[in-house]
C-alpha cells in the first residue's frame, strides 16, 4: 500500500479543527498556535499523518488498539452486522445475537473466581460508563444486602477511572479535581503504591504491605460499616505505569475480605492482554467482585465497555433486586459487540496475549532495562507491554537516589515533542515517559521503537 494514499490539505484541516473541534484534555489556545497533527491512516503498529509521515504508535491509540491497526476482518464483521441489524436496544425484554454471544464469551474468558464466578456482563459504551455502572451497582448491592449505609468507595490518588462525574471522582487526578465539584460525595482516596515515590529505606515487598495498609487505615477511619468497595487498576496506567510490588494486591484482597468490602478491578487498560494475561488481576494475584473493561475489548475499533459481575453481586441483583434502574441506549450495541467478537477471535488465533507473556513483554523489558544506561534515564519498569522510564537530572544508585528535574513537566514535554517529531508516540506523565504499543508488535519492531526512543533521549539531553 502507498504510504500516503491520499493528499490532504493539512493547513485547512487544522484551521477547521481549531475553529470547531473541542478536544479532550487540551489547551486550545496552545493547540491553535501549534496546529493539531492530522492522523489519516494506520496499519499494524504504524500511523501516517496528513503529511505522509510514518509514526510508530507506542501508545496503541490510547492503550486500546491491542490487535493493531488495519484489521480488515473487524471492519468486515461490523459491516456485515450493520447491514443485518446496526442497532437495537436491549431494554424492554429484547436482546440481540452479537451481545448474547459476547456476554457468553466474556463469561468464559473471565478469571476463575470459584463460587464468585463472573457469569454476567453489563455492557456500556466506554470505560467511564463502566465505572459509573460500578458505583451504582455496589451501592444497590449493599441496599439489597441490608446494609444501605455502606456507601463509600475508596480509590487511590493518581488513579484514572474516567472522565464522567463518577469516573473522575473515583479517579485521583489532581488536575481534574481542581476544576471544581469533584469528588462527588461518598468517594475517598488513599495513596498509590508507587515504590519510587514512597518506598525509601525499605524493600519493595515491605512497601507493598505498607501501601496496602493505607487501605485498612482508611477503612477504620471511615468505619467499616460505611465502606462499600475499593477500586483500583491492577497497574496504574494514566498515572504513569505504576507497577505495585507483588505483596500489594494479595494484601489488599485480605483487607477487603476481613472487612467484607467489595473489591473492584478497573481493567480498562490491563484487560485483554496488556500485561500478558487476559485480565491484570490474574497477574497481580487477586480475585475481584467486579471488573470494569473497555478499550482492548474491541481494540478501539468501535466504542464498547462493560462490567463483569461476579456471583456475589449478580445473585443479589438478579434474585432480589427487581428492576436495576440503570443503563445506556448503547448497552449491548450489536455492531460494537460484533467488533469485539472478531477482535477477541484475532487475539486468540494469533495467541497475542501469550506472546506478551512469553516473547514481546520480556523483550520490551530487556530493551527498556538497557535504556537505563542512558544518562537521562534514572530507572525503567515494565509489565507485559506497558512500560515507563523516568528522566532524571542526576542518576543514583537506587530509584530513591536519583535527582529529579526542577520541572518534571517541562522535561517530559520536551522529550515527548522530540518523539513526536521523530516518528514515535510516547506519553509523558511528568518526567515519566510511557509506552503501551499494540500487542501485535514484533520483537524486531520493539527494537525499532527503542532505537528511535534512544535517539530522542539523546536529543532531550
Ligand atoms: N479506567 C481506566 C483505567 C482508564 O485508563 C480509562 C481511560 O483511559 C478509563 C477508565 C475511562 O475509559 P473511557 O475513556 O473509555 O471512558
Amino acid at each position: 500500500a502507498p504510504e500516503a494514499p491520499e493528499s490532504f490539505d493539512t493547513q485547512a484541516l487544522q484551521q477547521l479543527d481549531s475553529a470547531h473541534f473541542l478536544h479532550p484534555f487540551t489547551d486550545h489556545a496552545a493547540l491553535r498556535e501549534r496546529g493539531a497533527r492530522v492522523i489519516v491512516r494506520g496499519d499494524g503498529i504504524y500511523l501516517w499523518d496528513s503529511e505522509g509521515k510514518k509514526i510508530i504508535d507506542g501508545m496503541a491509540g490510547l492503550w486500546c488498539v491491542n490487535a493493531g491497526y488495519g484489521r480488515a476482518s473487524i471492519a468486515d464483521a461490523v459491516h456485515a452486522q450493520m447491514l443485518q441489524l446496526p442497532f437495537y436496544n436491549s431494554f424492554f425484554n429484547t436482546t440481540n445475537v452479537p451481545a448474547v454471544k459476547l456476554a457468553a464469551l466474556l463469561a468464559g474468558l473471565a478469571p476463575q473466581n470459584g463460587p464468585n464466578a463472573f457469569q454476567h456482563v453489563f455492557f456500556t459504551g466506554s470505560g467511564s460508563e463502566a465505572n459509573d455502572t460500578i458505583v451504582r451497582m455496589v451501592r444497590r448491592y449493599w441496599q439489597l444486602a441490608g446494609q444501605p449505609e455502606r456507601q463509600v468507595i475508596i480509590s487511590r490518588r493518581n488513579a484514572y477511572h474516567g472522565s464522567t462525574l463518577a469516573g473522575a471522582s473515583l479517579g485521583g487526578m489532581p488536575g481534574m479535581h481542581a476544576q471544581g465539584g469533584l469528588p462527588i460525595p461518598g468517594i475517598d482516596h488513599i495513596g498509590q503504591p508507587n515504590y519510587a515515590e514512597g518506598g525509601r529505606g525499605m524493600s519493595e515487598a515491605q512497601f507493598g504491605l505498607l501501601a496496602a495498609g493505607w487501605l485498612e487505615a482508611k477503612i477504620l477511619e471511615l468505619g467499616p460499616e460505611n465502606v462499600a468497595a475499593f477500586i483500583g487498576e491492577p497497574v496504574q496506567g494514566a498515572g504513569g505505569v505504576i507497577i505495585p510490588p507483588s505483596t500489594y494486591w494479595p494484601e489488599v484482597q485480605r483487607i477487603c475480605d476481613k472487612y467484607d468490602i467489595l473489591l473492584v478491578s478497573d481493567e480498562v487498560i490491563c484487560g485483554f492482554g496488556r500485561l500478558g494475561t487476559w485480565f491484570g488481576c490474574e497477574l497481580m494475584g487477586f480475585t475481584p467482585d467486579l471488573i470494569a473493561f473497555a478499550k482492548g475489548v474491541t481494540s478501539g475499533y468501535v466504542p464498547l465497555g462493560g462490567v463483569l459481575v461476579g456471583g456475589r453481586v449478580a445473585h443479589q441483583l438478579i434474585e432480589k433486586g427487581g428492576d436495576f434502574n440503570h443503563g445506556f441506549t448503547y448497552s449491548g450495541h450489536p455492531s460494537a459487540c460484533a467488533a469485539a467478537l472478531e477482535n477477541i477471535r484475532i487475539l486468540q488465533a494469533e495467541r497475542l496475549v501469550e506472546r506478551v507473556a512469553l516473547e514481546t513483554g520480556p523483550h520490551l523489558k530487556a530493551r527498556f532495562a538497557s535504556l537505563v544506561a542512558h544518562p537521562l534515564v534514572g530507572h525503567a519498569e515494565t509489565c507485559g507491554l506497558a512500560a515507563g522510564l523516568n528522566l532524571v537530572r542526576r542518576k543514583g544508585a537506587t530509584v530513591h537516589d536519583c535527582e529529579p528535574f526542577d520541572s518534571a513537566h517541562a522535561v517530559g514535554m520536551l522529550c515527548r515533542k522530540h518523539m513526536f517529531d521523530n516518528g514515535v508516540i510516547m506519553r509523558a506523565v511528568g518526567d515519566r515517559m510511557i509506552v503501551a504499543p499494540p500487542l501485535s508488535i514484533t520483537t524486531t519492531q520493539i527494537d525499532e521503537m527503542v532505537e528511535r526512543i534512544q535517539y530522542c533521549l539523546d536529543l532531550t539531553l
